[in-house]
């Protein structure tokens, strides 16, 4: 570990030597780098925190450049774990980036096996609730964090502790930023607060599970404490999202005409070739672009179409099974 690279830290008392050794030999998973997610892996990486688990499953678009921090123009089009992972190895070469450009369920739930802590940053309530059950189910410690409009609230999670559960209903009628918008203020603010309570964690530091609410326009803090809930199932033992045997062969993202339609392995190359007689290609490791549709090694599929129906559509003209 360099000295003069965290020589700001390193005198810190709230960090300070053994702070930064501990540090060094952390892993955090990062599940979603958007607004949240690339202000929190960057302030990790920036840190010094050893080891990151960089995990989303879009792309990068140009309405995402207003909010997240760790894309320029030159990116759109890829996908966001490889290009965060790229700017994070500029930002420092030492310590361990691990990108992956999938969508979270039990089969690459593997990926946070090893993950000291979890930070939620993502945008959807089901993936929410499949990082709430896999952590109390795994004994794993999370920071759920959410952000629209102006405002944001924060949450540390431990095992013993109430879940997302206990709190938040599944069909929550939540407002998203597709539909109320939302100020990049607001969303760095919420990420570097979820990043502050992910190094105090870290660093052995008291932290109470207190679910925090911030409005940066208004600049109100207020600090809620949640009970457990006698009836939560998770709380009982009982994981609702991980007992889903069929994931959704089409979802739809939220507020956008982008669907994802779920497939079967690819030949990258093979289906390259095919594509390249019909236009411009993006290739990327594991990834194809073109004009509306990204294409990953595992079959999956992103599609920018006006229904359904035309995605389906698109997926069997394009990719085929
Ligand atoms: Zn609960």
């Amino acid at each position: 570990m360099p000295p003069e690279r965290y020589a700001r830290q390193l005198v810190l008392p709230e960090i300070g030597a053994e702070g930064q050794k501990k540090l060094a030999q952390a892993e955090v998973a990062i599940v979603g780098l958007g607004a949240l997610g690339t202000v929190t892996a960057e302030l990790l990486a920036r840190a010094g925190v050893g080891k990151l688990i960089l995990i989303d499953r879009d792309v990068v678009e140009e309405s995402n450049l207003p909010r997240q921090f760790l894309y320029a123009e030159e990116d759109i089009g890829k996908s966001k774990a490889r290009a965060a992972e790229e700017r994070l190895r500029k930002i420092n070469r030492s310590i361990g980036i691990e990108a992956e450009a999938i969508h979270l369920n039990t089969a690459t739930s593997p990926f946070l096996k090893n993950a000291d802590i979890i930070m939620d940053c993502t945008d959807n309530l089901s993936t929410r609730f499949f990082l709430n059950d896999f952590c109390k189910k795994e004994s794993k410690r999370w920071i759920y964090a959410a952000a629209v409009k102006t405002a944001g609230y924060v949450m540390p999670l431990f095992p013993d502790g109430p879940c997302l559960r206990c709190f938040l209903k599944e069909k929550a009628d939540v407002e998203t930023c597709a539909s109320a918008g939302v100020l990049n203020t607001a969303t760095s603010i919420i990420a570097s607060l979820q990043a502050t309570l992910a190094l105090k964690i870290l660093l052995n530091h008291d932290v109470p599970p207190k679910l925090y609410f911030l409005d940066i326009w208004q600049l109100d803090l207020k600090t809620l404490t949640i009970q457990r809930q006698k009836n939560c199932p998770a709380c009982q033992g009982t994981y609702p999202a991980l007992e889903k045997k069929e994931e959704a062969l089409l979802l739809r993202f939220c507020g956008e005409q982008k669907y994802q339609i779920s497939g079967k392995k690819k030949d990258l190359a093979l289906i390259k070739g095919r594509w390249e007689k019909i236009g411009a290609v993006h290739h990327e490791q594991k990834a194809l672009h073109r004009e509306n549709i990204t294409l990953f090694a595992d079959g999956r599929a992103l599609i920018k179409a006006r229904s359904a129906e035309e995605a389906f559509a698109l997926y069997d003209q394009y990719v085929g099974n």
